[in-house]
């Protein structure tokens, strides 16, 4: 009987497997992500915290031997930012580089709300900004709440403003109002959809006029002074900005065992930054090892700084070239024969809403790295489907590092689904697959991690960038 057992496939929780020293381990590692995702909650932060970290780590600007002209040798590595939005880190192997590289790839965009263009006014003596969500949100869950704002302006000169407000505990938190229940009879009777609406994700942030009593718009006039003060900015400098308004305060550890964590951003920065550190943890390689951590996922890849663009092509030519003697057809062929976890959230089994999950092709928290052989929507429509030769060499990779791994779909068939950038990479004729963290409450301001899920993911990647 025991081994008619053995042939069945068994998701078991790894909290199960591991030692106290192992769930030391576990905590020691969300301790430093929580600290990494309380203070990184944009693109441009995450790229900077990245390049500050790598170069610690003997990381240097491709653009020093570009400008030189110096050769890349087994052993060295590079990176090169992408309008300080989107980073490509290289660790270079010793075979032929047409062999191919081992990539991990994911987003460091999140749902926020972004400044308009035009976007300081004053309504009925209050000063506020307009917003435009960036990405898929849903609106009624961003009102109420301690806000943030965090981005960059840049002045006619060129120079650029750096600019956090919020985060600091002496200091102020913006936010969005929601009507008083009592006078909600309308409000209550709309959609979960049409209660609050774009239009309505107006930020407060002031209420004290200048002394000067003939002026027009006294409130605002006195936040333009706050920030001329403080930043050596005026109203028209908003044009060359990025102000991204995300929730304020610091990611925490979540429920009594402290077995979850609560963040901002885990999508996809959960996936980013254990990429990331398996990267860092890597010393040496056969084949070139690649992390790619892209923005604007959220809105589709598009853009200069999306996976969408030649940036990614046009680096890796770049390194062909520093590594060997240039040809287009080694550029293609490292491409071609590269290996990729393409990684980005799935939803974890939530079981307040049990009716849109199909129970067994779901995630499960601490059942490890999720593997998605295809994601897409109702009859797998734009799917990257990944090759089952290639996911029996992934089974075959965890196995022997004993690293805990479940696969999922994102819901039910006819419910819904997603994609990301698994099938943009695939168009070089790599092998790639949707992997990653499972949460709960994405997309929302404090979105659902497993500790254990999280170290998982890193041992995942680590045996990746070993073994494939
Ligand atoms: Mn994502
Ligand atoms: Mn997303």
């Amino acid at each position: 009987m025991s081994d008619v057992k053995s042939l069945e496939k068994k998701y078991e929780l790894a909290w199960d497997k591991y030692s106290e020293k192992d769930v030391k381990k576990v905590f020691a590692l969300s301790d430093d992500y929580i600290d990494f995702i309380s203070k990184c909650k944009t693109e441009r932060e995450c790229v900077k915290e990245f390049i500050t970290l790598a170069e610690k780590n003997g990381y240097k600007n491709i653009d020093t031997y570009i400008n030189k002209g110096n050769k890349l040798k087994a052993g060295d590595k590079v990176y090169a930012s992408n309008m300080g939005k989107t980073l490509a880190l290289f660790l270079i192997g010793s075979e032929p580089i047409e062999k191919g590289f081992k990539i991990l790839g994911a987003h460091i965009d999140s749902p926020r709300l972004d400044l308009k263009q035009n976007p300081l006014y004053e309504d009925s003596e209050l000063a506020l900004l307009k917003t435009h969500y960036y990405g898929g949100i849903k609106k009624y869950q961003w009102v109420t709440l301690p806000l943030a704002i965090h981005g960059v302006v840049v002045k006619k000169d060129g120079t650029i403003v750096n600019i956090v407000i919020g985060e600091d505990e002496k200091e102020p938190v913006v936010g969005i109002s929601d009507l008083l229940i009592h006078l909600s009879a309308d409000q209550m009777k709309k959609t979960v959809d049409k209660g609050i609406e774009g239009e309505d994700l107006n930020v407060f942030i002031g209420s004290i006029p200048v002394e000067d009593k003939d002026a027009k718009d006294r409130v605002k006039l006195n936040v333009l002074r706050l920030l001329n003060d403080k930043y050596g900015i005026d109203e028209e400098d908003f044009v060359s900005s990025e102000l991204e308004v995300v929730p304020a305060g610091r990611a925490r550890s979540y429920g009594l065992d402290s077995s979850m964590v609560m963040a901002y951003g885990q999508d996809d920065k959960v996936c980013a930054y254990t990429s990331y550190a398996a990267l860092m943890n890597t010393k040496q390689t056969d084949k070139t090892c690649i992390v790619l951590l892209v923005d604007k996922e959220e809105v589709g890849s598009i853009g200069a700084t999306g996976m969408q663009s030649k940036f990614f092509e046009n680096t890796v030519a770049e390194v062909v070239n520093l590594v060997e003697d240039y040809s287009e057809l080694k550029v293609r062929r490292s491409l071609t024969n590269s290996k990729m976890l393409s990684s980005d959230v799935s939803a974890a089994f939530d079981p307040n809403y049990p009716s849109v999950m199909e129970k067994r092709n779901s995630a499960y928290f601490g059942k490890g790295i999720v593997f998605n052989k295809y994601t897409g929507a109702r009859g797998k429509g734009g799917c990257n489907d990944a090759n089952p030769e290639f996911i029996a060499e992934l089974r075959d990779i965890m196995g022997k590092h004993n690293v805990s791994w479940q696969t999922s779909e994102l819901g039910k068939v006819d419910q819904g689904g997603g994609g990301t950038i698994a099938y943009i990479l695939a168009e070089y004729g790599m092998q790639v697959i949707d992997s990653g963290v499972a949460l709960h409450n994405m997309h929302a301001p404090w979105e659902i991690s497993s500790k254990a899920d999280i170290y998982e993911a890193l041992k995942a990647y680590e045996a990746f960038l070993l073994e494939i």
